[in-house]
């Protein structure tokens, strides 16, 4: 009689939960690594504000599921999980339909240890407004939503031109964080391009209007004060308005109101403020923090000895102290790799390292579109956050997205992609114009 292989089953593969899946496939291959996602393929979610900008394409950025277990060696399972059965060690998968068609009906799948690492998606905060008026960059469908509605609003700007009737596009974006920042400035540059390419009555610095909204009383506010300052120079030198200490209370159809009943006119808006988990964690029965993400310990454990989680879906403690991680993708990818070894003690039936995860904080870069960048880097020697701008921060913060691509694809496939996009940028359009 042979013994049935032992389960892992990863929920969501996100930038933490892909890198799990590949590098453990290469170790146990399919019969032991099961992915499940509702999407057929994967984007590396922090380029979602180029997508929506219109400066990366994501129909050549996509790498497909079923091609990454191929070549990684895992079992990829295509649908939405909508329960978690504990007791009985299974998920429920919902149907997968198209156009109205059951591809896939309901299914169920066993597993012996459970990984979750479902993401996050905005936080509205039950601020009114936000969902007939606001769009977020959760996934990959919203984001080309966004860059449909900016081309449609740019063209339409361009045709009322030389009637005269044309008015200013305002667009707004609600969190001054990392994705408000560098929406803000994607945004600056594809207006300049779409411009570029034939939109010729439009004249991007005076008929687009782009204000960044920030509650705290600086943009950037988890990072270094000088790296604050630098990016708001920047955008502002760039034509973006900032205004910080606004506390957004709805979104109308024409403009944000603040808390003190202040106006923001804006014909787009797009709301980069604050995370929240997953509702279905919550009905895992594990516990789980206000906003949805399941408590874990140091080890990524959650109370369920089966049951791991990890990334942006999970509340973690931060190194000892009583803070928890940030939702990054840095925390996430190490967090993948802390979890290779355990997870491979549970498949060989050995006792796991025993070790708390500690995260290294290499520093954050945020980018400012073509050739810009601002960060901090922690400094190798000496341990204190050194200040980086302009292209070797861009340059550094690009590397970020092949890393993640080198711990799935391996360096041979990186450098040919790599080397693939910078020969196709020199025979595309620099925004997607269709
Ligand atoms: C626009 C934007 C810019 C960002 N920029 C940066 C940055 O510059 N630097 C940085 O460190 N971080 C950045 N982030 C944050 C970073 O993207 C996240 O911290 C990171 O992606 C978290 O990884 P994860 O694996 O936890 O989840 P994700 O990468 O979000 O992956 C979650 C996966 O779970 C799947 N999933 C969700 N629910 C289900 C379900 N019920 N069933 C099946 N599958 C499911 C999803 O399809 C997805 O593939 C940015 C985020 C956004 C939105």
């Amino acid at each position: 009689m042979t013994q049935e292989a032992h389960k892992v089953v990863i929920v969501g593969g996100g930038a933490g939960g892909l890198e799990l899946a590949a590098k453990l496939g290469r170790k146990f291959g399919p019969g032991n690594i099961f992915l499940v996602d509702k999407e057929g393929s994967h984007i590396w979610k922090p380029s979602l504000h180029e997508v929506a900008a219109g400066t990366l394409d994501i129909h050549r950025e996509g790498l497909s599921y079923p091609m990454l277990a191929k070549d990684c060696g895992f079992t990829f399972v295509l649908g939405e999980v909508r329960a978690v059965d504990r007791a009985a060690r299974t998920l429920l998968l919902a149907p997968v339909t198209f156009e109205g068609c059951e591809i896939f009906p309901e299914r169920s799948i066993g597993y012996d240890t459970l990984v979750l690492a479902l993401g996050s998606k905005s936080n509205f905060f039950d601020t009114p407004g936000t969902a007939e008026y606001a769009v977020a960059l959760d996934s990959t469908e919203q984001a080309e939503r966004f860059r449909q509605l900016l081309l449609r609003a740019l063209v339409i700007v361009d045709r009322d031109q030389p009637l005269g009737t044309a008015r200013v596009l305002n667009i707004a974006i609600v969190g001054g964080g990392a994705t408000g920042v560098e929406l803000a400035a994607e945004l600056v540059e594809s207006c300049k391009n779409v411009a570029y390419y034939g939109l010729t009555h439009l004249d991007p610095a005076a008929d687009v209007k782009i204000t960044l909204l920030e509650g705290a009383p600086r943009i950037l506010a988890a990072l270094p004060e000088k790296v604050s300052d630098a990016a708001h120079e920047l955008l502002s030198q760039r034509g973006v308005t900032v205004n910080t200490s606004v506390k957004v209370a709805a979104i109308q159809a024409d403009g944000v109101v603040d808390v003190q009943g202040r106006h923001y006119p804006c014909d787009l808006c797009v709301w980069a403020a604050g995370i929240k988990a997953p509702a279905l964690l919550k009905e895992t029965g594990l516990p789980v923090n206000p906003i949805n993400q399941i408590i874990v310990d140091a080890g990524l454990r959650t109370e369920d000895p089966a049951v791991f989680a990890f990334g942006d879906c999970a509340q973690a403690p931060w190194n000892g102290t009583n803070k928890f991680l940030p939702a990054r993708a840095q925390v996430a990818h190490q967090q993948a790799d802390f979890l290779i070894p355990v997870l491979s003690a549970r498949i060989a039936g050995t006792e796991p390292p025993s070790a708390p995860f500690r995260f290294k904080d290499y520093g954050s870069l945020v980018s400012l579109g073509h050739n810009r960048g601002v960060g901090s880097l922690m400094g190798v020697l000496s341990g204190k956050n050194m200040f980086v701008q302009g292209i070797v921060a861009r340059l550094m913060y690009m590397s970020l997205h092949l890393m993640h691509h080198r711990a799935v694809l391996g360096l041979v496939r990186t450098a040919n992609i790599a080397i693939g996009r910078l020969l196709l940028k020199r025979s595309a359009p620099r925004v997607k114009l269709h």
